[in-house]
């Protein structure tokens, strides 16, 4: 049997995405290069932004389609809406597009094998305990980890070790699609961690909508972060460094910084979501934390880890902004010189705070706005990314690169994209290089 997997979204999608593959590897599935040729496609989903729903709307469509040509021509095809749209909506858009055949929301993994089991024909799909496509109760927070997120073939690999979100920033669905924090047992953590490095991977991500806000068994995130350290000085190197995502500035403590700043295995580098620069958009957006905060920590850090790279998230255009709060997002990124940052305008999500908010934004404002911060963050990756020449660092080699076969592709542990000629062999090893010159937004280099 095959299957074929389309995913949106965030990491933890893809994260979860990985964990569901190993369970169709682990029954004999095998993945199909096109939907066209699956006997199972899987549309793994997010309801984060609006734009990202549309296109799996359009989507349920072209696989309605496809479903029936199968079904005419006496062949077998399954369709699974999983994730974010499954609990946000699943009802209702079983009911407009009755090719869906399983709902699946993020809490409801576990129904995964079943799914594949009533598809292999162990029992009648229509008997089939479907997921219910609701969103979570709040007062069961269940959430069940899988044990392994590695893709085949990855030398990287996620390790999620919280879900969900308590934190109901005023613009986003999360919380109620995601559910309340969970946190995943230390142990079990480790263990995955000891898998990878069994398994040869050389970098691992620990994921989560808000990982400092992680808290299993009397263990916080700093000491989380001391466990990991001394699992990866256990394993020798194998697994040689180590990222985190996402920070909130309003739960990243000190005391986080500190394990972070005494164990090299963090990578020198961290997304820490801003958002806006203003203290009365933050406010609004329920950030729960002032620019003042922010540049604290920013401070904080670049303090404990002389060289860090940061990156952040910045939302424009909110309800009520004015151009003096622009101005002070703008001052803001001048002041903090992020790396990168995934910058977006805002839309309104039916069913969050500020979807009742006041003084809407224009289209063409919003646009207009998100245009002088883009040009602003280009201005600063670009000259970020020349200080470095003459630089040397250490990054990982990930692969070949596409525009060039003579030449491998990697990151640094500032984050930094590079590209230098070398054999294949490197792919998967760490090395020392000499940053010559700058091509876009990429480093060019020499091995040292
Ligand atoms: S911290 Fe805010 S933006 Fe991030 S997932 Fe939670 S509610 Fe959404």
């Amino acid at each position: 049997m095959t299957y074929f997997f389309e995913i949106y979204g965030c990491q933890m999608n893809i994260a979860e995405a990985a964990a569901l593959r190993l369970v169709c590897g682990g029954r004999g599935w095998t993945e199909a290069a096109r939907a066209e040729d699956a006997d199972l496609v899987l549309l793994h989903t997010c309801s984060v932004r609006a734009t990202a729903e549309q296109r799996v709307l359009g989507r349920l469509g072209q696989y309605a389609a496809l479903k029936k040509k199968r079904r005419a021509g006496g062949g077998r095809f399954a369709l699974v809406l999983s994730g974010c749209m499954a609990a946000r909506m699943g009802g209702e858009l079983k009911k407009e597009f009755p090719a869906i055949d399983y709902l699946m929301g993020p809490r409801e993994r576990e129904l995964f094998p079943r799914i594949l089991e009533a598809e292999e024909g162990s029992f009648s799909a229509g008997n089939f305990p479907a997921g219910s496509g609701e969103a979570p109760s709040a007062e069961k927070p269940v959430f069940s980890f899988a044990s392994s997120h590695l893709e085949e073939g990855q030398f990287r690999s996620f390790i999620p070790i919280m879900h969900g979100c308590d934190n109901f920033c005023s613009y986003c669905i999360v919380p109620y699609v995601r559910g309340r924090e969970v946190s995943r047992s230390p142990a079990s953590i480790l263990e995955e961690i000891r898998l990878l490095a069994s398994r040869g991977v050389r970098e691992i991500t620990l994921l989560g909508q808000n990982v400092n806000s992680y808290r299993r068994d009397g263990t916080g995130f700093p000491e989380l972060l001391g466990l990991v350290a001394g699992e990866l000085a256990r394993q020798g190197g194998t697994i040689g460094w180590a990222r985190f995502l996402s920070s909130h500035p309003k739960d990243l403590s000190l005391g986080a910084i500190e394990v972070m700043a005494a164990n090299p295995c963090f990578c020198r580098h961290l997304h820490l979501c801003v958002q806006h620069g203003s203290n009365r958009i933050l406010a609004a957006m329920n950030r729960r934390y002032t620019r003042e905060d922010y540049l604290g920590l920013v401070s904080r850090l670049r303090e404990a880890m002389p060289g860090i790279t940061l990156s952040t998230d910045i939302l424009v255009g909110f309800p009520g902004e004015t151009e003096d709060d622009l101005e002070e997002t703008l001052a803001l990124m001048e002041q903090v010189q992020f790396l990168y940052a995934y910058m977006y305008h805002y839309n309104p999500r039916e069913g969050t705070s500020a979807y009742k908010f006041e003084g809407r934004i224009s289209g063409e404002l919003k646009r207009a706005r998100l245009a002088r911060v883009i040009a602003l963050q280009k201005k600063h990756t670009a000259s970020l990314l020349k200080s470095r020449i003459g630089c040397t660092g250490t990054a990982l080699i990930e692969g070949i690169s596409r525009k060039n076969a003579d030449e491998l592709v990697g990151r640094t542990e500032r984050d930094e994209m590079l590209v230098l000629p070398g054999p294949a062999s490197l792919i998967g090893s760490f090395v020392t290089v000499k940053f010559s010159s700058l091509s876009g937004n990429t480093l060019r280099g020499t091995l040292v």
